[in-house]
This record gives structure tokens, C-alpha cells and sequence, in this order.
């Protein structure tokens, strides 16, 4: 295993929702490491596609990455630009009531995106 892998694979190991390749560069990679924007970014997509990680889902973030887990939703605070993982197992049940009433018109879904932002608690100042 390279030494960026390594340090990535222990970087997500305690990641608890989708992190910006800025991020990752900066805390992964601050000062002491050579590894560049360039390097990091390959390795992060290899991971993708290798199945380990997942590209985040919400428009214009791309460049957020997460373990790959169970299919769940994104919540976006449009303040600070974090984003949370939305685990509600009612969101995805309720989807699925959607797409069976839909399908029971004829067409078929193989794909969908459901983005959620507005302003987080910690925005909101609570
Ligand atoms: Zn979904
Ligand atoms: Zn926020
Ligand atoms: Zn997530």
C-alpha cells in the first residue's frame, strides 16, 4: 500500500459524513507532506472506483468524498457548506413508495438524486 493510501485509509476510517478534497489535502497532507492536489485526487478517485469511496451526490460538490455505505441522502447548509449524511430509514422507505407508484405508470427509474440544503443547527446558532 502507498503511503497517500495509507494515510487516506485512515483519514475515512473516522469520517462521519462527505469531506471536500480541500479538506482532505489540508488535513491529510498539511505542511510535512509532498503529496499535491493532483496525486491526492487520482488516489481519491481510484478509491471510487475501486468501490471504496463514494463521489458525493449533491449538484455542484463533486469533489466531496465518503465511505461507501448503505444508499442514504445528503442534507447541504448553504453557510458553512458542510454536508450530513441523512441516515432516516423513513426517507428511503418513503422513496421507495415514490418510485413504486411511479413504475406503476409505465416507467421505469434507475436512477435519482434527492438534495436537501438549507441552514445547519450549528448556523442557526443553537
Ligand atoms: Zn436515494
Ligand atoms: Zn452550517
Ligand atoms: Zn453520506
Amino acid at each position: 500500500m502507498t503511503p497517500i493510501r495509507r494515510v487516506l485509509f485512515r483519514f475515512f476510517e473516522n469520517c462521519t459524513s462527505p469531506v471536500s478534497l480541500e479538506d482532505i489535502q489540508g488535513k491529510c497532507f498539511g505542511k510535512k507532506h509532498s503529496a499535491d492536489f493532483a496525486t491526492v485526487y487520482r488516489q481519491l478517485e481510484t478509491l471510487v472506483e475501486e468501490g471504496i469511496l463514494n463521489r458525493s451526490d449533491v449538484p455542484g460538490k463533486k469533489q466531496y468524498y465518503e465511505v461507501r455505505n448503505i444508499h442514504h441522502h445528503h442534507f447541504l447548509c448553504t453557510k458553512c457548506q458542510e454536508i450530513q449524511c441523512l441516515q432516516e430509514q423513513v426517507i428511503r422507505e418513503s422513496l421507495e413508495e415514490v418510485f413504486f407508484q411511479i413504475q406503476k405508470q409505465g416507467m421505469e427509474i434507475d436512477s435519482h438524486i434527492l438534495s436537501l440544503s438549507g441552514t445547519c443547527k450549528k448556523c442557526k446558532g443553537y
